[in-house]
């Protein structure tokens, strides 16, 4: 069981509930000691005053020491059983005793000593009077005319005593009604306190999919609230390009697919319209066979960037590579279609220094194949795309330089974005998807990827990967 609430709101409330409790128990605790020492120590301020008023009255008479107590007789000393008692001892022999003693076998020097002062010749009893009420007693010893003197005065507590209960059960009283009261304020701050987050929550719930472009208000916001909702905004920009950008794909894929799919439905609706001979089926058959391979392109690229974008590739499942074996493989797989287009592929890396680096060999080999593939088809008969690697401070650099026809200035700073193709490929299989993959695939590596060209003499590739 958590003993700390989850909710901001329990949390305060539990912090200030418990911190306002544990001051006002101490408080009470501190309160019950103090009240008790000041009360005892104005019972022994009595007795000193009672004691050094006995003393004063001594005096010397006829050789002998005479006691006139005629003074403190009277008043509550001659009430039996009043409470306030002394005694007065010569050498061990009674010479006084109050009249609220007479008739009482109390003797005042007996019980506890609670206090004892050598100097002073002082000691304080804590004993049990005459009506078993508890009594404090000082005993007071001194030298009168060589004679030894102790003066015992006593009062008794029981009026002290009551103080102090009455004072304990007022304590007990206010103080959980203290607690009580502290809780429900605090409830009332903390709710009060928490209420510009309930007003920001629902503020928050009201933003849909529909309304992504909404921004919360950061000015309208409490203080602490401010960065939180600028940060919500900020997520707000970011979730929402994201899913603009979905939009377009969506939108881009559609476009481009219906192409494809009109040339397929055309073709098919030319060829029923009457009989036709075998040498036109199979020509219309090839024409659907090559736009469906269109079309089976522009979905497995859609595919593969779907799974980049899903984030399938994470550093946690790369492995040590060789950069060769990558481009070797990437080379294999289009010496075919170059043969066909009568472009020859330089593998100028097979004579330079192998690296190893690190990363996914699947993806990094659709990437780079991606790059080779646009160097053999923008490329003419008798070209070449050169492929070379070089190894620099931790970073391993691969160029893919053809001599096809180029890059347009205008067009070079949108070839990786996605479904982009520049007028001039259009003649040209492709489904505009290559270089977005070949980016995502490099950055996810760490990598970077630019392109350079000149239009007519070709273009260069230069991919650099951390190794
Ligand atoms: P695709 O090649 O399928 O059209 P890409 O994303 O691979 O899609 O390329 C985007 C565009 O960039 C191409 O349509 C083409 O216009 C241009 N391009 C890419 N590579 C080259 C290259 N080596 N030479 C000339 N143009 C290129």
């Amino acid at each position: 069981m958590k003993l700390v609430p989850g909710s901001i709101k329990g949390r305060l409330l539990f912090w200030l509930f418990s911190f306002a409790s544990l001051l006002l128990i101490s408080l009470g605790f501190f309160l019950d000691n103090e009240i008790g020492d000041i009360v005892i120590s104005s019972v022994d301020d009595l007795l000193h005053s009672q004691t050094q008023l006995i003393v004063g009255l001594l005096h010397e008479e006829h050789g002998g020491i005479e006691l006139e107590l005629s003074e403190i007789i009277a008043g509550e000393y001659s009430i039996p059983r009043s409470g306030h008692y002394y005694k007065v001892l010569i050498n061990g022999e009674p010479a006084a005793i109050s009249p609220s003693l007479v008739n009482s076998e109390f003797n005042l020097a007996t019980g506890e000593i609670v206090s004892s002062n050598e100097k002073s010749r002082e000691k304080i009893y804590l004993s049990v009077g005459p009506d078993n009420e508890p009594v404090r007693v000082l005993q007071h010893d001194l030298d009168f005319m060589g004679q030894q003197v102790s003066i015992f005065t006593a009062e008794s507590l029981r009026g002290s005593h009551n103080m102090i209960n009455r004072f304990r059960y007022v304590l007990l009283i206010m103080i959980p009604l203290s607690i009580l009261t502290g809780g429900l304020v605090s409830l009332w701050i903390t709710s009060k306190s928490l209420d510009p987050l309930s007003i920001f929550s629902s503020k928050i719930e009201m933003i849909t999919h529909k309304t992504l472009n909404e921004r919360i208000d950061t000015e309208a916001e409490a203080g602490e609230l401010i960065g939180i909702a600028s940060s919500f905004n900020k997520m707000l920009e970011r979730l929402q390009s994201a899913f603009d950008a979905e939009k377009r794909l969506i939108a881009d894929a559609s476009h481009e697919l219906k192409t494809p799919l009109s040339v397929i439905k055309t073709k098919c609706d030319v060829l029923l319209q009457k009989d036709r001979t075998t040498e036109e089926y199979t020509e219309a058959l090839n024409a659907i066979r090559n736009t469906s391979g269109t079309m089976k392109k522009i979905v497995d690229d859609m595919l593969s960037l779907a799974r980049l974008d899903s984030g399938i590739l994470s550093s946690g499942g790369f492995q040590k590579i060789s950069i060769k074996s990558v481009l070797e493989n990437a080379v294999q797989l289009m010496e075919v279609p170059a043969d066909r287009t009568g472009v020859k592929i330089n593998p100028l890396f097979r004579d330079e220094k192998d690296t190893d680096i690190t990363g996914d060999q699947n993806t990094l080999t659709e990437a780079f194949l991606n790059v080779i593939e646009n160097a053999v088809r923008y490329n003419k008969s008798g070209g070449t795309a050169d492929i070379s690697v070089s190894n620099d401070r931790g970073h391993v650099t691969v160029m893919i330089k053809d001599t096809g026809t180029g890059i347009r200035k205008d067009d070079m700073s949108r070839i990786f974005d996605r479904f982009y193709r520049s007028e001039d490929s259009r003649s040209v299989e492709g489904s505009g998807l290559g270089l977005s993959i070949a980016k995502t695939v490099i950055e996810a590596h760490g990598g970077s990827i630019r392109a350079e060209s000149d239009a007519d003499k070709g273009s260069c590739f230069t991919i650099v990967l951390p190794c």
